[in-house]
C-alpha cells in the first residue's frame, strides 16, 4: 500500500487557484496550466503556504490571508510628492500609472501615481496589494517529489527550462 500523498515541505505542488481582492477576481489559473511551486521555500505568500500543508490531491480550500501574512501592511510614510514636470516626457501623468524609479539608496523601486493635484504627483511606493485581505480559492491538482536540483535551487524547474 502506498502512502497517500499530502502537501509537505520540499514537495512540488501543482494547484489551480483564484485570488479575489475587494470582491474582484484579480488573478486566476483558469485557462492556464496549474501553478507549480515548491512547498516550504517561500515560493508563494506565507499565509497561503501554511494553509496548503496536509492538503490531498483533489482537495479544494478557501483561504483568507490577512495583510500581514500577504503583501504587508500599507506603510503610511511610503509616499512622495514630485512635481509632474520632473518626470520624463514619455511617462503619462495619470492616476494609476506604475513607474520604476530609484529610491534614496539608488535602488530600483516601483511606485504608482496615487493622485495628481496642482501639477504635483503623489507617488505611492506600497505594493498594490499591501493592506489588502486576500481570498484564495485553491485546488491541489498534483503533488510530486522535487528533484535534487529543484531542492538546491529552492524552486520548480519546468521541462526544457534550466537555470
Ligand atoms: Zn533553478
Amino acid at each position: 500500500m502506498t502512502e497517500e500523498k499530502i502537501v509537505k515541505d520540499d514537495l512540488i505542488v501543482a494547484m489551480e487557484y483564484s485570488l479575489t481582492v475587494d470582491g474582484e477576481v484579480i488573478d486566476s489559473s483558469e485557462g492556464r496550466e496549474p501553478l507549480e511551486f515548491l512547498q516550504g521555500k517561500g515560493n508563494i505568500i506565507p499565509g497561503l503556504e501554511r494553509e496548503m500543508l496536509g492538503m490531498k490531491i483533489g482537495e479544494s480550500k478557501d483561504v483568507t490571508v490577512k495583510p500581514e501574512d500577504g503583501y504587508g501592511i500599507a506603510d503610511e510614510t511610503a509616499f512622495m510628492e514630485i512635481p509632474t514636470n520632473q518626470f520624463p516626457e514619455n511617462i503619462p501623468m495619470e492616476v494609476g500609472i506604475e513607474l520604476q524609479v530609484q529610491n534614496e539608496e539608488g535602488q530600483p523601486a516601483y511606485a504608482r501615481i496615487e493622485e495628481i493635484e496642482n501639477n504635483i504627483a503623489l507617488l505611492n511606493f506600497n505594493h498594490p496589494l499591501a493592506g489588502k485581505e486576500l481570498l484564495f480559492a485553491v485546488k491541489v491538482i498534483d503533488i510530486r517529489e522535487a528533484s535534487e536540483e529543484e531542492l538546491a535551487h529552492g524552486h520548480v524547474h519546468h521541462e526544457g527550462h534550466e537555470h
